[in-house]
């Protein structure tokens, strides 16, 4: 681990087990247990090391596998999917849009007002549910359906009192947070799902059609204005207030980002026509692999034990769905392996009963009044290294599009002969927002690895980009306006 990762991770570790000697050893009442749970925590930490060296040949790997993901269909288990969209949000979109956000824990249905300039949204409005659990195994119907019937009551309500308009159809953009191929902007089939989604019907179906025939059952007149991915959404809102925004990261329930990238760099489309000369590229990172990556035995026994073993085995690593989990099953280990909980606890055993948001809770606690073993279990949790992880393939893209100051995966030019432009991530996703610990790892990794060329990257966030942005590119690509440009 690099100097800064280490620091936190070794501090908070060489005090975990100076406290925990002291509670555990009272309880456990034996040394040879207490040096179990510590044998096992330092495995852990082993396993998870990532000094800068590692990070950096992380950084190589998905340099290189974009570039392969790029060079052909297939060429890589990044599938850098195109996405149709070579135009962001200028600013000078007018007029009301809605979006549909669909894609993980939360379903989010939007309505916008833009005003013409940039960052001039007049109101926007959101509305957030859970998605019923029986949905995510259910009929693609039921799931179009259901979306259908909350985006028609959210329009009754935002357009009570309000005269429709007598000329124009409302305008919808649609972020599906899953792997699709895209034909158009309004086409594309889903590839695979991912994010404990498993409804079979639906797969290789045109995602748009089926969309579209739910709101013609549900009586609302929509047009669906084109189809994105969360990341894309979220790169959308970043460009709309910051010109210099060029890639999207999105850690929620799952992870992925996507980048803009020049058209002749999409060497797979060999003459693939654009009006700017960039499309943006949506990654599927959450599939990305490399052997460089930290893995552990939990991380292998997760997969394994997966609806999807062998796929998107980084998402497992890093995302919300999964560290929960991953923090269960080390629990489950010790408590094992040493007795320290007591008897070990038939609800260990359960999956995913262990969710992120609880853990960030418990990690983030610091009040005296928490249990000791409890408090020295998450303390010395921390240490796993997990942080380092999701900072890596970030600055993948950034070597990728020669903004991490190295020139990029053909090298040639060393740090100090380029230029550097200013750089805008925008991010978002509960994962990242939310769990504050969590963020500052990944700020501390980032600058770890990027070094002097921190200070040109800035991470923005941008809350509810992906539902906002997908309303902001269907005003981008409206039926009634002309490079952005509204004709009404
Ligand atoms: P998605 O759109 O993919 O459903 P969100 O951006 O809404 O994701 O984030 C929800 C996910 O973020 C949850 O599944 C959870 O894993 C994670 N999350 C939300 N709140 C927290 C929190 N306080 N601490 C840690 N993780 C959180
Ligand atoms: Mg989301």
């Amino acid at each position: 681990m690099g100097k800064v990762a280490v620091g936190v991770a070794v501090g908070v570790a060489v005090a975990a087990c100076a406290v925990a000697g002291v509670v555990v050893g009272r309880r456990v009442g034996s040394r040879r247990k207490w040096k179990r749970v510590v044998s096992v925590l330092k495995e852990l930490e082993e396993a998870c090391e990532t000094p800068v060296g590692r990070l950096r040949q992380v950084v190589d790997a998905m340099a290189v596998e974009m570039h392969a993901g790029l060079a052909s269909e297939g060429g890589s288990k990044l599938k850098m999917l195109l996405t149709f969209v070579d135009h962001l949000p200028t600013g000078s979109e007018i007029g009301t849009y809605y979006a549909l956000d669909l894609g993980g824990t939360n379903f989010r249905v939007l309505r916008i007002q833009l005003g013409g300039r940039r960052s001039s949204i007049l109101s926007q409005d959101v509305e957030r549910q859970p998605i019923p659990q029986h949905l995510l195994t259910s009929t693609s119907e039921d799931l179009f359906d259901f979306i259908a019937s909350t985006l028609k009551q959210f329009v009754e309500k935002e357009e009570s009192g309000s005269e429709p308009s007598p000329v124009r159809t409302r305008e919808l953009g649609f972020t599906f947070s899953f792997p699709v191929k895209q034909s158009s902007l309004r086409s594309g089939i889903l590839i695979k799902w991912t994010k404990g989604f498993a409804i079979e019907d639906m797969v290789g179906k045109e995602v748009v059609t089926l969309l579209e025939a739910a709101l013609v059952r549900s009586g609302l007149d929509m047009r669906v204005a084109l189809l994105v991915n969360d990341t894309v959404g979220t790169l959308a809102l970043g460009r709309y207030h910051d010109a210099d925004t060029v890639a999207a990261v999105i850690i929620g329930t799952g992870t992925n980002a996507c980048y803009l990238e020049r058209a002749d760099a999409i060497i797979k489309c060999q003459g693939l026509l654009t009006s700017s000369g960039y499309m943006v590229v949506n990654m599927e990172w959450g599939n990305f692999w490399s052997s460089h990556l930290p893995r552990t035995s939990y991380d292998i026994d997760l997969d394994s034990e997966s609806p999807n073993p062998n796929d998107q085995g980084f998402e497992k690593m890093i995302s919300g769905m999964y560290l929960g989990d991953i923090v269960r099953r080390v629990i489950l280990r010790i408590s094992l392996e040493s007795d320290i909980f007591g008897p070990v606890s038939s609800r260990l055993s359960i999956p995913f009963i262990l969710q992120t948001p609880l853990l960030a809770a418990m990690h983030e606690d610091h009040s005296p009044e928490l249990k000791e073993v409890a408090k020295i279990l998450k303390e010395t949790l921390e240490v796993d290294g997990l942080h380092a992880r999701p900072a890596t393939p970030l600055v993948g893209i950034l070597k990728k599009i020669g903004r991490d100051g190295s020139g990029g995966i053909t090298g040639g030019r060393n740090r100090s002969d380029v230029k550097m432009k200013r750089t805008v991530v925008a991010i978002e996703g509960g994962l990242y927002t939310s769990y504050t610990m969590f963020r500052e790892y990944l700020h501390e990794a980032l600058n770890e690895i990027l070094g002097d060329v921190a200070q040109h990257v800035s991470l923005q966030v941008t809350e509810d980009g992906s539902g906002i942005g997908g309303a902001l590119l269907a005003a981008s690509y409206s039926s009634y306006s002309v490079d952005g440009v509204n004709m009404l």
